[in-house]
């Protein structure tokens, strides 16, 4: 299995209540290493953006508007296999359908709020990244 990169954010619902460390802690503790790492407040466009296939969706407004209520951290995560096993780390996207120890079943608050993203496919989570780190910040 190949080392490879996946783009995490901490959403506005772990700033908030200051559990960046203690998210960090659990992607570090899974073996998942943080190589790329920004505080920032994301756009209405930004969040838009990011959030694009889900337009459609009923809860498209209520996402974006979220997202964009308070600050975010924006990573980068590498690892043996890091797009899936972020994705195991991270839990169901409901935290009531959360496995025990995951990053939501922790510490989310609702199908929305639900502290983290994690990308779904290495393509998409080269284009996230893309979005938000350029190359030489995030450099081997
Ligand atoms: P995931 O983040 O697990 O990949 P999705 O891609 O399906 O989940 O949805 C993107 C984000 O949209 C979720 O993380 C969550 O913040 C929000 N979301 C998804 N489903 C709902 C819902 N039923 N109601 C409100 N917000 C939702
Ligand atoms: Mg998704």
């Amino acid at each position: 299995m190949a080392t490879e990169r996946t783009f995490s954010i901490l959403k506005p619902d772990a700033t908030r209540r200051n559990l960046t460390g203690a998210v960090n802690a659990v992607i570090e503790e899974a073996g998942l290493r943080i190589v790329g790492q920004r505080r920032i407040r994301l756009t209405q466009e930004q969040a838009e953006k990011f959030y694009e296939v889900h337009k459609e969706r009923p809860f498209f407004g209520e996402l974006v508007s979220f997202m964009t209520s308070g600050p975010v951290v924006v990573q980068v995560l590498e690892g043996e296999n890091a797009v899936a096993k972020y994705r195991d780390v991270m839990g169901a996207t409901n935290p009531a359908q959360a496995a025990e120890g995951t990053i939501r079943k922790r510490f989310a608050e609702s199908v929305g709020e639900n502290t983290v993203h994690g990308s779904d496919s290495a393509e998409n989570a080269k284009i996230e990244i893309a979005q938000f780190f350029k190359d030489s910040d995030i450099a081997a």
